[in-house]
């Protein structure tokens, strides 16, 4: 018998919490949406929805932790035994989608689960149809491009409602027919083991209907692939990972209910220059030994031009000096961040004969140890 608590990736131990956690980062990835045409994440999903299935449900979970044996299936030893009824499993692949619309797959009420502040439990969404999934498009951007407002066009490829069946999979003029296989249930029971009682229908694949005649077009899927180009405007100040959310430019909703979103994720190349730290901007700026010790106005460059930073007499190696407001812009707001600039005192390797004789006689005059405070 597979192991039920190794297919959500946790241990006998967990809480419902975490089986639920687990769970829905584990639906996410195998959801048929993120996987369109990938027939072994969608068993995958099967599989995961299957086994949460059972141990979502308390009373499910404690006769499966009992054994193998008491649901029959083992070494048939307790032949009989109260075999095992199957609509305890519910009906895994119910959610809200078959009222929704004909042939649009048992997949999508899943989402419901995810939208929102979490409120609705498992199957909770009968009324509203699903929504589609949530895309995501990188972007990437230079640095200099990531500091200020810019308008650009991205192709997205992406399901658009297929427009020959209007999004049911069936020839126009036909319908879906519900599953003769496991009517209309999207499960079937079978004979071996407990954990083949929650297959899904291999007729239908889950989804409790089937299309005796498939749109020509989208060969049943109901949705076709296709590009499409949004005009996107990138605020200033964006970093790696910043995202903008387009509302509604995601995947079409199997079942005619509200389309996921596409969020625009940003990968900001590095600068050779500036590192970002927030949206402060740290420079390293290499200083000699005598504008250090005895302080010194240096050009220092900005994104924004060169600026003239006052270095204070005794600037110690490593000192970071602040220049407020000349770091990258606030995303949110106004005003920017500051700019950071890093003092590195610059030891010269090559003296020459007179420098050297000079840097000697300084030695001499300065006398000191500065290893003193080490000794103790
Ligand atoms: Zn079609
Ligand atoms: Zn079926």
């Amino acid at each position: 018998m597979e192991d039920l608590y190794k297919i959500l990736g946790v241990d006998k131990s967990a809480t419902p919490a975490e089986l639920k956690k687990s769970y829905r980062k584990l639906a996410r990835k195998y959801h048929p949406d993120a996987n369109p045409d990938d027939k072994s994440a969608e068993a995958k999903f099967k599989e995961i929805s299957a086994a949460y299935d059972v141990l979502s449900d308390p009373e499910k979970r404690k006769q499966y932790d009992a054994g193998p044996a008491f649901f029959g299936g083992g070494g048939g030893h307790r032949a009989g035994a109260q075999g095992f009824d199957p609509s305890m499993f519910g009906d895994m692949f119910s959610g809200g989608g078959r009222a929704g619309g004909a042939g649009s797959g048992g997949f999508g009420n899943i989402f419901d689960m995810f939208g929102g502040g979490g409120g609705g439990g498992y199957g909770g969404g009968r009324e509203a149809p699903a929504r589609g999934s949530d895309l995501t498009y990188v972007l990437n951007l230079s640095f200099e491009d990531a500091l200020k407002v810019i308008t650009t066009k991205i192709a997205v490829e992406k399901n658009i409602q297929c427009q020959t069946c209007h999004g049911s999979g069936a020839e126009p003029g036909t319908s879906a027919i519900t599953c003769p296989e496991c009517g209309g249930r999207g499960v079937v029971a079978q004979n071996q083991g407990f954990f083949a009682l929650s297959a899904a229908c291999p007729r239908c694949g889950g989804a409790g209907s089937i299309i005796e005649n498939p749109c020509h077009r989208c060969g049943g899927a109901g949705v076709v692939r296709a590009t499409k180009k949004y005009t996107v405007k990138i605020p200033p100040g964006v970093k790696t990972g910043s995202k903008i959310r387009l509302k509604g430019k995601g995947q079409p909703s199997p079942q005619g209910g509200q389309p996921g979103d596409l969020y625009v994720r940003m990968e900001v190349a590095p600068s050779p220059m500036f590192h970002r730290r927030g949206d402060d901007l740290v420079i390293t700026v290499p200083v000699t030994f005598p504008e250090a010790a005895l302080g010194s106005k240096v050009q220092v460059p900005t994104t924004n031009g060169d600026i003239s930073l006052k270095i204070p007499k005794g600037t110690q190696n490593g000192r970071m000096l602040r220049v407020k407001g000349k770091g990258a812009p606030h995303m949110k707001g106004s005003g920017n961040g500051d700019l950071l600039v890093k003092i590195k005192v610059d030891v010269p390797k090559d003296l020459n004969k007179a420098q050297k004789k000079a840097l000697e006689e300084y030695a001499r005059l300065r006398d000191e140890n500065p290893r003193e405070e080490l000794k103790s």
